[in-house]
Protein backbone atom coordinates (compact mmCIF):
# COMPACT_ATOMS: atom_id res chain seq x y z
CA UNK A 1 0.00 0.00 0.00
CA UNK A 2 1.03 3.19 -0.99
CA UNK A 3 0.00 6.23 1.51
CA UNK A 4 0.29 9.93 0.28
CA UNK A 5 -0.01 12.92 2.71
CA UNK A 6 -0.67 16.59 2.15
CA UNK A 7 1.15 18.45 5.10
CA UNK A 8 1.73 21.70 6.66
CA UNK A 9 4.19 22.19 9.81
CA UNK A 10 3.35 21.49 12.74
CA UNK A 11 -0.28 19.60 12.59
CA UNK A 12 1.61 17.60 9.88
CA UNK A 13 4.50 16.53 11.20
CA UNK A 14 2.27 15.54 14.59
CA UNK A 15 -0.09 13.48 11.81
CA UNK A 16 3.06 12.20 9.68
CA UNK A 17 5.05 10.56 12.86
CA UNK A 18 1.70 9.24 14.16
CA UNK A 19 0.51 8.01 10.93
CA UNK A 20 4.60 6.06 10.21
CA UNK A 21 3.78 4.02 13.23
CA UNK A 22 -0.02 2.93 12.96
CA UNK A 23 2.07 1.53 9.28
CA UNK A 24 4.86 0.02 11.90
CA UNK A 25 1.88 -1.66 13.60
CA UNK A 26 -0.87 -2.15 11.33
CA UNK A 27 1.13 -1.98 8.02
CA UNK A 28 4.46 -2.95 7.85
CA UNK A 29 4.50 -3.29 3.73
CA UNK A 30 2.95 0.04 3.12
CA UNK A 31 5.15 3.15 2.29
CA UNK A 32 4.32 7.00 3.11
CA UNK A 33 4.93 9.69 0.76
CA UNK A 34 4.44 13.27 1.92
CA UNK A 35 3.85 16.32 -0.22
CA UNK A 36 5.07 19.22 2.28
CA UNK A 37 3.72 23.23 2.03
CA UNK A 38 6.70 25.42 0.67
CA UNK A 39 3.94 28.35 0.75
CA UNK A 40 5.99 29.59 4.32
CA UNK A 41 9.85 29.68 2.56
CA UNK A 42 11.53 32.49 2.30
CA UNK A 43 15.19 34.34 1.79
CA UNK A 44 16.37 35.89 5.63
CA UNK A 45 19.97 36.98 6.07
CA UNK A 46 21.34 35.36 2.45
CA UNK A 47 19.59 31.52 3.44
CA UNK A 48 16.96 29.94 1.92
CA UNK A 49 14.38 28.79 5.27
CA UNK A 50 11.93 25.98 4.59
CA UNK A 51 9.89 26.24 7.57
CA UNK A 52 7.43 23.38 6.99
CA UNK A 53 9.87 20.68 5.47
CA UNK A 54 12.15 21.67 8.43
CA UNK A 55 9.37 20.67 10.99
CA UNK A 56 8.63 16.96 9.13
CA UNK A 57 12.35 15.95 8.86
CA UNK A 58 13.17 16.96 12.46
CA UNK A 59 10.34 15.44 14.42
CA UNK A 60 10.62 12.56 12.09
CA UNK A 61 14.34 11.99 12.89
CA UNK A 62 13.21 12.59 16.65
CA UNK A 63 15.59 15.95 16.34
CA UNK A 64 13.11 18.37 16.90
CA UNK A 65 12.28 20.39 20.25
CA UNK A 66 9.16 18.84 21.79
CA UNK A 67 8.90 21.89 24.52
CA UNK A 68 8.91 24.69 22.13
CA UNK A 69 7.33 22.60 19.22
CA UNK A 70 9.64 24.02 16.92
CA UNK A 71 13.65 23.73 15.39
CA UNK A 72 16.33 21.33 16.81
CA UNK A 73 16.39 19.81 20.39
CA UNK A 74 19.56 21.47 22.35
CA UNK A 75 19.39 24.14 20.02
CA UNK A 76 21.82 27.51 20.86
CA UNK A 77 21.69 30.79 19.75
CA UNK A 78 25.23 32.37 19.58
CA UNK A 79 25.56 32.76 15.61
CA UNK A 80 22.19 34.00 15.75
CA UNK A 81 22.85 37.22 18.33
CA UNK A 82 26.04 37.64 15.97
CA UNK A 83 23.49 38.40 12.81
CA UNK A 84 21.29 40.44 14.81
CA UNK A 85 24.25 42.53 16.34
CA UNK A 86 24.99 43.12 12.40
CA UNK A 87 21.15 43.66 11.76
CA UNK A 88 21.04 41.00 9.08
CA UNK A 89 18.35 39.11 10.77
CA UNK A 90 15.32 40.80 12.58
CA UNK A 91 14.99 40.49 16.53
CA UNK A 92 11.70 38.52 15.68
CA UNK A 93 13.11 35.86 13.81
CA UNK A 94 15.74 33.43 15.61
CA UNK A 95 17.95 30.91 13.75
CA UNK A 96 19.35 28.20 15.99
CA UNK A 97 22.85 27.23 15.09
CA UNK A 98 22.09 23.40 14.32
CA UNK A 99 19.32 24.98 12.34
CA UNK A 100 21.58 26.94 11.04
CA UNK A 101 23.59 24.04 9.68
CA UNK A 102 20.36 22.79 7.52
CA UNK A 103 20.11 26.22 5.86
CA UNK A 104 23.44 26.91 5.05
CA UNK A 105 23.86 23.46 3.83
CA UNK A 106 20.31 23.60 1.90
CA UNK A 107 21.45 26.91 0.40
CA UNK A 108 24.41 25.84 -0.79
CA UNK A 109 23.06 22.96 -2.64
CA UNK A 110 20.58 25.12 -4.31
CA UNK A 111 23.19 27.91 -5.31
CA UNK A 112 25.32 24.97 -6.95
CA UNK A 113 22.28 24.06 -9.06
CA UNK A 114 20.29 21.55 -7.52
CA UNK A 115 16.51 21.89 -7.36
CA UNK A 116 14.66 21.56 -3.92
CA UNK A 117 13.41 18.28 -4.20
CA UNK A 118 17.27 17.10 -5.15
CA UNK A 119 18.24 19.14 -1.77
CA UNK A 120 15.11 17.55 0.51
CA UNK A 121 16.75 13.74 -0.55
CA UNK A 122 20.41 14.95 0.42
CA UNK A 123 19.07 16.27 3.37
CA UNK A 124 17.15 13.01 4.74
CA UNK A 125 19.44 10.85 3.78
CA UNK A 126 21.42 12.00 6.61
CA UNK A 127 18.10 10.96 9.25
CA UNK A 128 16.70 7.58 9.60
CA UNK A 129 13.20 8.50 8.99
CA UNK A 130 11.99 5.73 9.07
CA UNK A 131 10.86 5.29 5.47
CA UNK A 132 8.83 8.39 5.33
CA UNK A 133 9.76 9.82 2.04
CA UNK A 134 9.51 14.07 1.82
CA UNK A 135 8.96 15.91 -1.57
CA UNK A 136 8.30 19.77 -1.43
CA UNK A 137 4.68 20.19 -2.98
CA UNK A 138 6.87 22.71 -5.63
CA UNK A 139 10.65 23.47 -6.77
CA UNK A 140 9.36 27.14 -7.45
CA UNK A 141 9.58 29.46 -5.25
CA UNK A 142 5.61 30.82 -4.09
CA UNK A 143 6.44 32.65 -0.99
CA UNK A 144 3.01 33.91 0.99
CA UNK A 145 2.64 37.40 1.34
CA UNK A 146 -0.08 38.96 3.07
CA UNK A 147 -1.90 41.78 2.44
CA UNK A 148 -3.11 44.28 5.77
CA UNK A 149 -4.56 47.93 6.19
CA UNK A 150 -1.60 50.59 6.49
CA UNK A 151 -2.03 53.31 9.20
CA UNK A 152 -1.54 56.23 6.54
CA UNK A 153 -4.45 54.46 4.36
CA UNK A 154 -4.66 52.23 1.71
CA UNK A 155 -2.68 48.80 2.27
CA UNK A 156 0.90 47.35 1.94
CA UNK A 157 1.91 43.58 2.06
CA UNK A 158 4.61 41.60 4.03
CA UNK A 159 6.10 38.34 3.72
CA UNK A 160 3.84 35.57 5.62
CA UNK A 161 6.51 35.19 7.79
CA UNK A 162 6.82 38.16 9.11
CA UNK A 163 3.15 38.81 9.88
CA UNK A 164 3.09 35.42 12.18
CA UNK A 165 5.81 35.68 13.83
CA UNK A 166 6.40 39.45 14.15
CA UNK A 167 2.45 39.80 14.53
CA UNK A 168 1.49 36.86 15.50
CA UNK A 169 -0.96 36.97 13.07
CA UNK A 170 -3.05 39.67 14.93
CA UNK A 171 -2.82 42.24 11.70
CA UNK A 172 -6.06 41.60 10.36
CA UNK A 173 -5.02 40.03 6.58
CA UNK A 174 -6.84 41.49 3.57
CA UNK A 175 -6.02 38.92 1.23
CA UNK A 176 -3.08 35.73 0.85
CA UNK A 177 -0.88 36.84 -2.03
CA UNK A 178 0.86 33.30 -3.10
CA UNK A 179 4.13 35.30 -5.16
CA UNK A 180 4.89 33.32 -8.19
CA UNK A 181 2.09 31.17 -8.31
CA UNK A 182 1.01 31.28 -11.73
CA UNK A 183 4.27 29.90 -13.13
CA UNK A 184 4.68 26.95 -10.41
CA UNK A 185 4.23 23.42 -11.19
CA UNK A 186 4.58 20.60 -8.57
CA UNK A 187 7.19 18.73 -7.86
CA UNK A 188 8.48 15.68 -9.58
CA UNK A 189 8.25 13.41 -7.00
CA UNK A 190 5.25 14.69 -5.63
CA UNK A 191 3.15 13.91 -8.94
CA UNK A 192 4.82 10.61 -9.18
CA UNK A 193 3.75 9.67 -5.50
CA UNK A 194 -0.13 10.90 -6.26
CA UNK A 195 -0.41 8.65 -9.23
CA UNK A 196 1.20 5.39 -7.59
CA UNK A 197 -0.85 6.67 -4.42
CA UNK A 198 -3.65 3.83 -2.53
CA UNK A 199 -4.87 6.28 -0.39
CA UNK A 200 -4.22 10.22 0.50
CA UNK A 201 -4.69 12.18 3.45
CA UNK A 202 -4.86 15.25 3.82
CA UNK A 203 -3.42 16.27 7.26
CA UNK A 204 -5.16 18.26 9.84
CA UNK A 205 -2.87 21.28 8.65
CA UNK A 206 -3.60 24.87 7.81
CA UNK A 207 -6.74 24.71 5.38
CA UNK A 208 -5.21 28.11 3.85
CA UNK A 209 -1.69 28.72 3.90
CA UNK A 210 -0.88 25.38 4.02
CA UNK A 211 -3.18 22.64 2.28
CA UNK A 212 -4.77 25.80 0.25
CA UNK A 213 -1.06 26.65 -1.20
CA UNK A 214 -0.30 22.66 -2.10
CA UNK A 215 -3.79 22.41 -4.29
CA UNK A 216 -3.11 25.56 -5.84
CA UNK A 217 -0.52 24.69 -7.61
CA UNK A 218 -0.94 24.78 -11.02
CA UNK A 219 -1.71 21.49 -11.96
CA UNK A 220 -1.46 19.66 -8.65
CA UNK A 221 -5.63 19.86 -8.06
CA UNK A 222 -5.92 18.04 -11.21
CA UNK A 223 -3.58 15.95 -10.18
CA UNK A 224 -5.50 15.08 -7.08
CA UNK A 225 -8.76 14.46 -8.80
CA UNK A 226 -6.72 12.06 -11.44
CA UNK A 227 -5.75 9.57 -8.40
CA UNK A 228 -7.69 6.45 -8.24
CA UNK A 229 -7.08 6.54 -5.05
CA UNK A 230 -9.74 7.75 -2.27
CA UNK A 231 -8.84 11.02 -0.63
CA UNK A 232 -9.50 11.46 2.87
CA UNK A 233 -9.18 14.68 4.86
CA UNK A 234 -8.68 15.14 8.71
CA UNK A 235 -10.34 18.55 10.16
CA UNK A 236 -7.50 20.88 11.98
CA UNK A 237 -10.79 22.20 13.89
CA UNK A 238 -11.52 20.82 16.58
CA UNK A 239 -14.85 22.55 18.45
CA UNK A 240 -14.59 25.66 16.38
CA UNK A 241 -10.76 26.28 17.70
CA UNK A 242 -7.54 25.66 16.13
CA UNK A 243 -6.38 23.67 18.12
CA UNK A 244 -2.51 24.67 18.00
CA UNK A 245 -1.44 27.63 16.38
CA UNK A 246 -3.22 30.48 14.25
CA UNK A 247 -5.47 28.98 11.95
CA UNK A 248 -8.64 31.05 12.58
CA UNK A 249 -6.81 34.19 11.68
CA UNK A 250 -6.24 32.62 8.19
CA UNK A 251 -9.31 31.05 7.97
CA UNK A 252 -11.21 34.56 8.73
CA UNK A 253 -9.10 36.60 6.59
CA UNK A 254 -10.56 34.22 3.58
CA UNK A 255 -14.45 34.22 4.43
CA UNK A 256 -14.49 31.18 6.00
CA UNK A 257 -15.84 30.03 9.45
CA UNK A 258 -13.59 28.38 12.23
CA UNK A 259 -15.68 25.39 11.76
CA UNK A 260 -14.74 21.71 10.54
CA UNK A 261 -17.80 21.75 8.80
CA UNK A 262 -16.55 24.98 7.18
CA UNK A 263 -13.30 23.50 6.18
CA UNK A 264 -14.97 20.69 4.44
CA UNK A 265 -17.09 22.24 2.39
CA UNK A 266 -13.76 24.73 1.42
CA UNK A 267 -12.27 21.20 0.29
CA UNK A 268 -15.40 20.35 -1.24
CA UNK A 269 -16.91 16.85 -2.42
CA UNK A 270 -14.77 15.52 -5.30
CA UNK A 271 -17.81 14.69 -6.71
CA UNK A 272 -18.99 18.62 -6.65
CA UNK A 273 -16.59 22.09 -5.81
CA UNK A 274 -15.33 23.78 -3.01
CA UNK A 275 -15.97 26.95 -1.56
CA UNK A 276 -15.22 29.92 -4.18
CA UNK A 277 -12.22 32.53 -2.21
CA UNK A 278 -12.69 36.21 -2.22
CA UNK A 279 -13.52 36.96 -6.49
CA UNK A 280 -12.27 33.54 -7.31
CA UNK A 281 -14.37 30.72 -8.69
CA UNK A 282 -15.62 27.38 -7.20
CA UNK A 283 -12.58 25.13 -7.57
CA UNK A 284 -13.72 21.35 -7.78
CA UNK A 285 -13.57 19.46 -5.30
CA UNK A 286 -11.21 17.30 -3.54
CA UNK A 287 -12.66 15.47 -0.41
CA UNK A 288 -13.85 11.49 -0.47
CA UNK A 289 -13.79 10.97 2.96
CA UNK A 290 -13.55 13.90 6.09
CA UNK A 291 -12.71 12.81 9.79
CA UNK A 292 -14.02 15.57 12.25
CA UNK A 293 -13.55 15.23 16.19
CA UNK A 294 -16.42 13.70 18.08
CA UNK A 295 -17.13 17.19 19.51
CA UNK A 296 -18.54 18.32 15.88
CA UNK A 297 -20.71 15.25 15.43
CA UNK A 298 -23.38 17.78 14.59
CA UNK A 299 -21.46 18.54 11.23
CA UNK A 300 -21.84 14.88 9.71
CA UNK A 301 -25.03 14.38 8.52
CA UNK A 302 -25.16 17.58 6.48
CA UNK A 303 -21.65 16.56 4.99
CA UNK A 304 -22.28 13.44 3.80
CA UNK A 305 -25.37 14.59 2.61
CA UNK A 306 -22.96 17.21 0.61
CA UNK A 307 -21.35 14.00 -0.90
CA UNK A 308 -18.36 13.73 1.92
CA UNK A 309 -17.96 10.11 3.80
CA UNK A 310 -17.57 11.82 7.03
CA UNK A 311 -17.40 10.45 10.70
CA UNK A 312 -16.50 11.44 13.89
CA UNK A 313 -13.21 10.35 15.84
CA UNK A 314 -11.25 11.91 18.75
CA UNK A 315 -8.79 14.33 16.67
CA UNK A 316 -6.45 15.46 19.53
CA UNK A 317 -3.20 14.23 18.80
CA UNK A 318 -1.96 14.55 22.35
CA UNK A 319 0.66 11.89 22.46
CA UNK A 320 1.85 9.39 19.91
CA UNK A 321 -0.94 7.05 20.56
CA UNK A 322 -3.46 8.89 19.81
CA UNK A 323 -1.94 10.37 16.59
CA UNK A 324 -1.46 6.49 15.67
CA UNK A 325 -4.90 6.16 16.26
CA UNK A 326 -6.15 9.05 14.16
CA UNK A 327 -4.06 8.14 11.64
CA UNK A 328 -5.36 4.61 11.62
CA UNK A 329 -9.09 6.32 11.41
CA UNK A 330 -7.94 8.32 8.21
CA UNK A 331 -6.55 5.18 6.63
CA UNK A 332 -9.23 2.65 7.34
CA UNK A 333 -11.46 5.77 6.09
CA UNK A 334 -10.01 5.99 3.12
CA UNK A 335 -9.69 1.89 2.60
CA UNK A 336 -13.48 2.11 3.33
CA UNK A 337 -14.04 3.75 0.30
CA UNK A 338 -12.17 2.15 -1.90
CA UNK A 339 -14.04 -0.75 -1.29
CA UNK A 340 -17.26 0.96 -1.39
CA UNK A 341 -16.25 2.52 -5.19
P1 LIG B 1 2.23 25.00 10.68
O1 LIG B 1 2.77 24.99 9.28
O2 LIG B 1 3.28 24.81 11.72
O3 LIG B 1 1.30 26.13 10.95
O4 LIG B 1 1.39 23.67 10.79
P2 LIG B 1 0.21 23.08 9.94
O5 LIG B 1 0.04 23.70 8.60
O6 LIG B 1 0.38 21.61 9.99
O7 LIG B 1 -1.10 23.51 10.70
C1 LIG B 1 -1.20 23.79 12.06
C2 LIG B 1 -2.63 23.50 12.40
O8 LIG B 1 -2.77 22.08 12.61
C3 LIG B 1 -3.14 24.07 13.72
O9 LIG B 1 -3.53 25.43 13.59
C4 LIG B 1 -4.33 23.17 14.00
O10 LIG B 1 -5.46 23.65 13.29
C5 LIG B 1 -3.87 21.83 13.42
N1 LIG B 1 -3.49 20.92 14.49
C6 LIG B 1 -2.39 20.99 15.29
N2 LIG B 1 -2.41 20.01 16.23
C7 LIG B 1 -3.56 19.30 16.01
C8 LIG B 1 -4.17 18.17 16.64
O11 LIG B 1 -3.69 17.61 17.62
N3 LIG B 1 -5.34 17.72 16.10
C9 LIG B 1 -5.94 18.32 15.02
N4 LIG B 1 -7.08 17.81 14.54
N5 LIG B 1 -5.40 19.41 14.42
C10 LIG B 1 -4.23 19.89 14.90
CA1 LIG C 1 3.77 26.43 8.06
Amino acid sequence: MRIVVLAGGVGGARFVRGLREAVRWWHPEAAIDVIVNTGDDWWLGGLRITPDLDSLLYTLAGQNDEQRGWGRVGESERVAAELQAYGVTPEWFTLGDLDLGTHIARTAWLRSGASLSEVVARLQQRWDLGGVRLHPATDDEVDTHVWVASDAGGEHDLHFQEWWTRYRAQLPALRFEQRGLAAARPSAGALAALEAADVVIIAPSNPVVSIGTIVSIPGMRDALRAVAAPIVGVSPIIAGAAVRGMADACLAAIGVATDAGAVARLYGPRSGVGAAVGAGPAQPGLLDAWLVDEADAAVVDGLRADGIATDAVPLWMRDLDSAAALAEAALQAGLARRSAS
